[in-house]
């Protein structure tokens, strides 16, 4: 058995410490921002952003996987200082259009963060490859606004360490967490009983496991509140993604994973709530768009005019529920909060087998049972390491999706 990750409450979580700069203090330049994942879901918010805000924030750096036609379309508009094409071993050449540096590959990515000298690194990649070039900007002391939250699922003692240890913040944009560090603005010193973390339920709310058995891709992407990239999709409709939000609040905040609840709120107002000792509760309310939490990290310790959403309406929003969920029909938030309470390489091992799980799904290899049934047995199989270092994580990912990978092939032969 392994010990849960670290105490109750981290006093010097780093995002409790002072901000990068006084609120009374205003830029004196526009924010440099390096943009990895440019042409995902949160990449093209990002972008948004930016672009409503030209005065404030300028792109210095850019990264797609196997998107160059859009990576080269974005340099030529944005004119970075570099970009990275990671899905490819060569050089983008003509696909880094007018950037001046051009890198390629995965270890492209890091070399990315440092050569454009940015104030600021979004992570919008999706998946475990977000830990390198985020490991390589804390290290260079930059502060990251991260959507990623496998980053942290895999490696959060590490990434949470090493942000301390450099003096750097890193900031949530995933909604709850987002939400949960508004909640906590002017409170972090207050002692906190419990997170609730709300759930939209995602598209197969309801519904029973012999339902969920046999649902298509189609319907798995068709999540009803949030229009988001495919992965985190199928995650929302596992509930996976709130078992990864639970381990990505413990690691941001420094709280144990027993002090975070979930609940289902189909109407995705609520972002999430944190409850103090006293019995008082903060909620955070907004529309469903990711451009809010994105200008909220960008801007801060500032706010932006926000001129593009109308606000949240109250009357059309008409009542505000939330419902417990069924532990027997989403089987992975369980396995989620079991990882966290082992700690050491066990959430990397879930996380991998989740992406290969996803993948498969989405390739139509597997069925939608299948995704939790490859993960039980990647994790049943794994040989835990209580307090791993980095090349220790990646071991583990490494077995766990090698693992995974067997797994789904017997699996996607027993149904043919
Ligand atoms: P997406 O699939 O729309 O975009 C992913 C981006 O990452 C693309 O730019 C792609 O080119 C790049 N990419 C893909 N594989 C890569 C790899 N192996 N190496 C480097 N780059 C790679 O995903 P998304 O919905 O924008 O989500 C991005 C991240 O943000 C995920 O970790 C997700 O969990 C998180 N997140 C997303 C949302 C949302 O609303 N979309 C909300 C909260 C958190
Ligand atoms: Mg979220």
């Amino acid at each position: 058995m392994f010990d849960v990750l670290g105490p109750a409450v981290i006093e010097s979580s780093p995002w409790r410490a002072r901000p990068n700069c006084s609120p009374l203090m205003t830029p004196s330049h526009r924010k440099r921002i390096c943009l990895l994942g440019a042409t995902g879901s949160i990449g093209e918010s990002t972008l948004q952003v930016v672009a409503d805000f030209p005065d404030r924030f300028e792109i210095v750096g850019l990264s797609a996987h196997t998107s160059a036609a859009t990576l080269a379309r974005l340099a030529d508009e944005l004119k970075p200082a570099a970009v990275c094409l990671s899905g490819s071993e060569t050089p983008p050449g003509e696909a880094g259009g007018s950037a001046s540096a051009w890198f390629s590959g995965e270890e492209g990515l890091a070399k990315l963060v440092e050569a454009c000298e940015p104030d600021i690194v979004v992570v919008a990649i999706v998946g475990a490859a977000g830990l390198t070039p985020t490991l390589r900007a804390l290290e260079l002391g930059l502060p990251v606004a991260l959507a990623n939250k496998e980053v942290l699922v895999t490696a959060g003692a590490l990434v949470m360490d090493l942000a301390r240890r450099r003096g750097v913040q890193i900031l949530p944009i995933d909604s709850e967490h987002n939400a949960i560090f508004q909640c906590l603005a002017g409170h972090a010193d207050d002692p906190v009983r419990r997170v609730i973390l709300t759930a939209s339920g995602g598209p197969f709310r309801g519904r029973t496991r012999a339902e969920l058995a046999g649902v298509t891709v189609a319907e798995a992407l068709d999540h009803p509140t949030w229009q988001m990239g495919p992965k985190i999709t199928i995650d929302s409709a596992t509930l996976m993604n709130k078992g990864f939000e639970v381990i990505e609040g413990h690691h941001l905040f420094g709280l144990d994973v027993d002090r975070f609840e979930v609940v289902i709120h189909p109407e995705s107002a609520v972002h999430s709530m944190v409850e103090f000792v006293d019995g008082s509760i903060l909620a955070h309310l907004g529309v469903t768009n990711m451009y809010l939490p994105i200008a909220h990290v960008l801007a801060y310790p500032e706010r932006l005019e926000n001129s593009r959403f109308d606000a949240l309406d109250f009357t059309r929003v008409a009542s505000l529920t939330f419902e417990d969920y069924d532990r027997e029909v989403f089987p992975c938030l369980g396995y989620a909060y079991e990882a966290a309470r082992r700690g050491g390489t066990w959430p990397a091992a879930l996380n991998a087998a989740n992406e290969i799980a996803v993948e498969r799904f989405l390739a139509g290899e597997i069925q939608f049972s299948g995704i939790p049934e490859l993960i039980d047995a990647v994790l049943q199989a794994h040989d835990g390491v209580a307090h791993p270092g980095l090349d220790e994580i990646r071991r583990a990912d490494a077995e766990a999706r090698e693992k995974a990978r067997e797994n789904a092939r017997s699996l996607g032969l027993s149904r043919k």
